[in-house]
């Protein structure tokens, strides 16, 4: 289970402090030790850790917590505040546009679950009533195309493909021009993924982005490659610009880093989680609930 290990060096942590009825600075100090290292273990950035204690820190030695009559709950509650916050505090739903369709750009690199992501977003979208349309733009990895149609097909989605000969570019705005005449309200674009980040793949998502002026660029991250995740999202995010992460295979995911370090690192929110195989085991992330679970 994902922060299974960190959960529990926190309780072990706070447990400490949860008997003591009044608490010194010292206290404060060695339980912050403790926390530190345990996020360090659940492989957090390291410079999200360190800002992130100094500002629990600063916060527990305040008069409030110190003159408390449960000093350990304060801090705990204070922890609670504070991972909430370097999750993004409230959960960032995915912009739907006054004019439809909505246009969705689902980018990532590849194996990270961006088919099986587009495909679970828009059954998600459609059984809050929406009309979503698939359109397959991966035209490089083989089977892409042909992964999306049974996914489509699965959840009774449409999907809109022109074979794997045309430039992804001009799928993509025949799809939309294909949404718009079937009113199709919001449109999903798989785009290709790489092995790597690199220019090229870069350059064909800038030039979709440009013709196709989505309203959500979502980057689709496997959380389970805990630090690399946070980097490529950088990258994405520098060279292309994105609204948000969805945050795949958390069900495999037992430290946690990425989910604790993304919004810190890149200032854009994680949307969605990925919580298994199946095509509905999607979930909008709410930052409040993952504290509460990282908590105990
Ligand atoms: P793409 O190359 O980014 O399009 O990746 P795919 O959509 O093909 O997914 C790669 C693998 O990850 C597939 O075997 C998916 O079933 C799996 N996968 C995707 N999302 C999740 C998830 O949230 N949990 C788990 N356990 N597996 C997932």
């Amino acid at each position: 289970m994902i922060f299974e290990g960190l959960s529990d060096k926190l309780q072990n942590a706070f447990g400490k402090l949860k008997s003591k009825g009044k608490l010194s600075e010292k206290d404060v100090k060695d339980a912050m030790r403790e926390v530190k290292l345990a996020l360090l273990e659940a492989d957090v950035n390291f410079k999200v850790v360190k800002e992130f204690i100094k500002k629990v820190q600063e916060r527990c030695v305040g008069q409030e917590v110190m003159q408390s009559l449960t000093p350990g709950q304060h801090v705990i509650k204070i922890v609670n505040e504070e991972l909430t916050a370097l999750m993004g505090d409230v959960q960032s739903k995915i912009m739907i546009s006054s004019k439809p369709p909505t246009v969705i750009m689902m980018v990532g690199l590849q194996g990270a679950g961006k088919t099986t992501t587009s495909g679970k977003l828009g059954g998600y979208l459609k059984k809050q009533g929406k009309k979503p349309l698939l359109v397959a733009c991966d035209v490089y990895r083989p089977a892409a195309i042909k992964q999306l149609q049974v996914v489509g097909e699965k959840l009774d989605i449409p999907v809109f493909s022109m074979g794997d000969k045309e430039n992804p570019v001009n799928i993509a705005k025949a799809g939309f021009e294909h949404a718009k005449a079937n009113s199709n309200d919001i449109v999903i674009i798989d785009t290709a993924g790489r092995l790597h980040v690199d220019e090229l793949l870069m350059d064909e998502l800038k030039n979709i982005k440009a013709e196709v002026k989505p309203h959500e660029i979502l980057l689709t991250v496997d959380a389970m490659t805990g630090q690399d995740a946070v980097n490529v999202a950088e990258s994405f995010n520098e060279a292309l610009g994105i609204d948000g992460v969805v945050l795949t295979k958390l069900d495999g995911d037992t430290r946690g880093g990425a989910a604790l370090s993304i919004r810190a690192v890149t200032n854009k929110p994680i949307k969605f989680i990925g919580m298994g195989e199946k095509l509905d085991d999607i979930e909008p992330f709410h930052p409040d609930r993952m504290a509460s679970r990282i908590l105990g």
